[in-house]
């Protein structure tokens, strides 16, 4: 090719030597604790398959039947004629589990949360965003042309100072549980703070749903805060859910908002009917199987007491979510490779995903795995780190 726009070698050698490059890997069956990585057995700890739902009987049973009565394709958006009544039973049920008036489905995570931002905040307005929220908070941000900035991550007296100086209608936005952290948005705090300054709060549970609070309701739930002080709750379904797309729950008016002006929700085609209806059964267990969200904490308790007795460096975490900061990119794709050949998938998080310097193993836990695989995971992690 000859044509110079078109000469992308330069830059992914440059992503390489940076050791930013990333590749795929081919993944054999189906999600689940024991995958099949190019023909070899290997222990997954890269899922956000938090509860494993993804592969659960029932899930699947449900899609199946849910297809031969929808189909496939929901054939165009929901304000065209994409919504059938396996979404808006799920949104009904979304709305019931959140303890919000209404849910929203959205396609995706990410875009629901470019959507929902841009329909809020436009020109002229703020949106205040904590400084490691998901790349679609901060995307959403960016397109919304309204007046975007970053507070210090969790420093809540940074953002007050940024509401004090910026007069205007502002939304503040948080992820719940910071994905590639674990650490939790100070949600009272927060709450507060809008409310002392009359703006608006999103907050993004994508990680939060399904592994916290009593039910699996979430941040929310985990701190008992209602609608009143937590307006705007987004969620995903293709972590602890196991299935895939996305809600936003709140009051009537919002979620009428959402269906006028959300434009990532006017001008993309619905899901498919079947993995709304996938979704409803992933919501029931989630809600019945307490027993998963019980043996997810108890896992973490072992990995962390375990790490610490091996003098592995953890973060301020107690969700699913720990990571290992190794620094140096290079050194993460490495010890990744080790942990590959020792039977062990730990994908290598790298930057632009979290800020330079902190290249990271993510580790995740499942409420299938078992206590041997973490005391395995643990013992492999103390020879490959060095
Ligand atoms: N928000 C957060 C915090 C996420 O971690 C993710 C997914 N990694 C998303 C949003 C996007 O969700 P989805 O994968 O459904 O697009």
């Amino acid at each position: 090719m000859t044509n110079r726009f078109y000469q992308f070698r330069h830059g992914l050698e440059q992503l390489s030597q940076q050791g930013l490059y990333r590749t795929r890997r081919v993944i054999d069956g189906p999600q689940a604790v024991v995958i099949n990585v190019n023909g070899k057995q290997v222990v997954n700890f890269s899922s956000n398959d938090y509860l494993g739902l993804a592969n659960h009987p029932e899930v699947v049973a449900a899609f199946k039947k849910a297809l031969d009565q929808y189909g496939v394709g929901s054939g165009s958006a929901h304000l065209i004629c994409g919504h059938s009544h396996a979404h808006h039973a799920l949104e009904e049920e979304l709305a019931e589990f959140t303890g919000r008036e209404r849910a929203l489905l959205f396609s995706t995570g990410y875009m629901a949360n470019v959507g929902v931002i841009s329909a809020l905040v436009g020109r002229g307005e703020y949106v205040l965003e904590d400084r490691l929220n998901h790349a679609s908070l901060l995307d959403g941000g960016l397109l919304s042309r309204a007046q975007f900035s970053r507070f210090k991550h969790a420093d809540y007296a940074d953002l007050q100072a940024q509401l004090l100086n910026n007069a205007g209608r502002k939304l503040v936005v948080s992820d719940g549980v910071f994905s590639m952290d674990g650490d939790l948005a100070d949600l009272p705090l927060l709450a507060g703070l809008v409310e002392q300054y009359q703006a608006g709060l999103l907050i993004d549970d994508a990680h939060g749903f399904g592994v916290l609070g009593k039910t699996g309701g979430g941040i929310a739930e985990h701190f008992g805060l209602t609608q009143n002080q937590v307006p705007i709750l987004m969620g995903t379904l293709g972590k602890a859910f196991g299935t895939f797309g996305a809600f936003v729950a709140g009051s009537e008016a919002l979620i009428e908002w959402l269906i006028q002006k959300a434009r990532s929700y006017v001008f993309t085609t619905a899901l498919p009917a079947a993995v709304a209806e996938a979704t409803r059964t992933s919501l029931r267990l989630l809600q019945a199987e307490s027993w998963r969200r019980e043996h997810v904490q108890a896992l973490i308790a072992r990995f962390r007491l375990g790490a610490v007795q091996q003098g592995l460096q953890l973060m301020d975490s107690f969700t699913p979510i720990q990571p290992i900061v190794v620094g140096d990119s290079q050194q993460v794709m490495a010890i990744s490779s080790a942990l590959l050949a020792r039977g062990f998938l730990l994908s290598p998080i790298r930057p632009p995903t979290v800020p330079k310097g902190t290249a990271r193993l993510r580790i995740t836990f499942s409420a299938e795995h078992q206590f041997h695989q973490v005391d395995a995971l643990l013992d492999v992690l103390g020879k490959v780190i060095p």
